[in-house]
């Protein structure tokens, strides 16, 4: 999470974002608030279609559902409601288009238009920044910084591999599977779109995807970048809709592969759904994170790892650090620390530039963190949130800590996907270990200490499949990303990734 720069005090200007007044703010009583509202144009369409066969459709049903910013409840635009007979209408044209020309284009061929995709995305950052920011309620630093640039990267990275197939599986022929159905959920619909889309055109497949129902916004706006890309019609399409038209998506019989990622409960139900058949199959599913921070870490870097680790995208990250396992002898000094830090945060208009923690996506969403914080209190573990105001419009929450927890307390055995942390104590470097991997997930983990035989004891027993030593929540294109447990299987993002979309001989 970027450092914040210190606000003057000055009387509150009326800041306008869009044409509106901006969300009232604040938070951290320390500082004064001098808004900064990001002004780039979104361009916004009142009314979004699906994308089938290189065309916007209307969908069948002629039905249309409302995407809502989170930020004030406000309507963004109309978004087409696909079911059955456009999921149908998307694999044909997947079907088509992988037959006659993507199938067979040369891999130096079909890189072109993954980096023609990635420039035309570079070109419209700060448009689908924005887009997104209003879209999913995350702060426009983030967006702009991290989400739209790493969605650019990870086409540029997979561009490279095209023409380079044959090091996917040294010694071995590889060839596209086919159609892959793909599923995403909220968090980065951009950045989850690029992780599905990038490999798997890339390897020569094509795509029929969903984004989640919250956040179909940047998907559609993506599809106007394939356009302008002269992708070939066919080779990604994109179904905005319900969950239920996710499950037809996924149970397709063109489908040879399907990529899921979302909570671990949908992922059960969509494996039982496809078992027996002969589809591929990856998932990237839920996580609780231990983050473990050593009496010998450098505690401040550690506490900004920690803020990082659970406070970006308001927590709803699967990968987010939500169980802080702090060694005993330094655990007052890191929660003090902790909450000195956590009262500079600013909470409130994801819009403006010095935002740290913007909207939750949706008001279920939020209803069901605050079920969270209930049951930590009614358990007996300790709450602390900063003191300060929030919007009285949209759906927002402040930064909360929970200390006095212990491994059978449900917040620190279940997935908020909030900003909660759950604060555990442990002694020896056997207990974090077994504190660490005490839990049915397996997507990351952090250590912070000076030893770096301590690092690789820790990221050799750490059941996770990212162990972050000494930062937080770092991503890279090349970097494979995956859990362990029933945080899924399978890999996205460098070789491994590329392997999960191909048929070897
Ligand atoms: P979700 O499981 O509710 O929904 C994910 C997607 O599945 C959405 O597009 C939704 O419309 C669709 N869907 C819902 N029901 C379906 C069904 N029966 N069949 C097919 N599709 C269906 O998850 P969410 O609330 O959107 O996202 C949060 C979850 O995603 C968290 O559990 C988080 O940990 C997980 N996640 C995992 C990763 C990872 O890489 N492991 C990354 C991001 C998010």
């Amino acid at each position: 999470m970027p450092t914040l720069t210190s606000a003057k005090k000055s009387p509150r200007p009326a800041a306008r974002v869009h044409g509106r007044p901006a969300p009232e703010l604040i938070f951290g009583d320390l500082w004064a608030y001098d808004p900064a509202p990001e002004t780039a144009d979104p361009k916004l369409k009142p009314r979004y279609e699906l994308f089938i066969g290189g065309k916007f459709v209307a969908p069948a049903s002629g039905k249309y559902f409302d995407s809502i910013n989170p930020a004030n409840e406000q309507k963004i635009a109309e978004m087409a409601l696909g079911g059955a007979a456009d999921v149908e209408a998307a694999y044909r044209a997947a079907q088509k288009a992988q037959e006659t020309v993507w199938g067979k284009m040369p891999g130096k061929e079909r890189a072109k238009y993954l980096f023609r995709i990635a420039r035309l995305l570079q070109d419209r950052a700060r448009e689908f920044a924005v887009a997104e920011t209003m879209d999913n309620g995350k702060p426009i630093k983030e967006t702009r910084d991290f989400d739209v640039p790493m969605a650019a990267a990870h086409f540029f990275y997979h561009a490279g591999w095209a023409d380079k197939l044959e090091y996917v599986a040294p010694g071995r022929k590889v060839a596209p599977l086919g159609v892959v159905g793909q599923v995403i959920p909220w968090n980065f619909p951009l950045l989850m779109l690029s992780w599905k889309i990038a490999p798997a055109i890339a390897m020569g497949n094509c795509v029929v995807i969903k984004p989640a129902t919250n956040t179909p916004l940047t998907a559609v706006k993506l599809a106007e970048i394939f356009q302008d890309a002269g992708l070939p019609p066919g080779v990604v399409n994109i179904i905005t809709g319900p969950g239920s038209t996710g499950g037809l998506l996924m149970a397709h019989p063109t489908a040879a592969k399907i990529a899921f990622t979302g909570s671990t409960e949908v992922g059960k139900v969509i494996m039982r759904s496809v078992a027996g058949t002969e589809k591929r199959m990856t998932m990237e599913l839920g996580g609780k994170a231990a983050n473990i921070v050593f009496d010998d870490a450098p505690l401040d870097q550690a506490v900004e790892g920690i803020i990082n680790g659970i406070f970006f995208n308001q927590g709803q990250v699967c990968c987010a650090g939500s169980r802080l396992l702090v060694q005993e002898s330094v655990a007052d000094r890191v929660v003090a620390k902790l909450k000195n830090r956590l009262r500079t945060l600013r909470v409130g208009d994801p819009l403006d530039k010095n935002t740290d923690v913007g909207a939750i996506v949706s008001r279920d969403q939020l209803a069901t963190i605050q079920g969270y914080l209930d049951i930590g209190v009614k358990e007996g573990c300790k709450m602390w949130q900063p003191a300060g105001r929030l919007p009285t419009k949209g759906f927002y929450l402040p930064p909360t800590i929970f200390t006095g927890v212990t491994q059978s307390h449900r917040i620190a055995r279940e997935e908020i996907f909030g900003p909660v942390l759950a604060i555990i104590t442990f002694r020896t470097v056997e207990e974090a270990v077994e504190k660490a991997n005490n839990t049915p997930y397996g997507l990351s983990a952090g250590v912070w200490t000076d030893k770096g035989s301590r690092i690789l004891k820790m990221s050799t027993e750490l059941k996770a499949g990212v162990v972050w030593a000494n930062t937080f929540n770092k991503f890279d294109p090349a970097s494979p990303f995956g859990g362990y447990k029933e945080s899924g299987f399978g890999r996205e993002g460098g070789r491994q990734g590329l392997l999960d979309y191909c048929q070897l001989a």
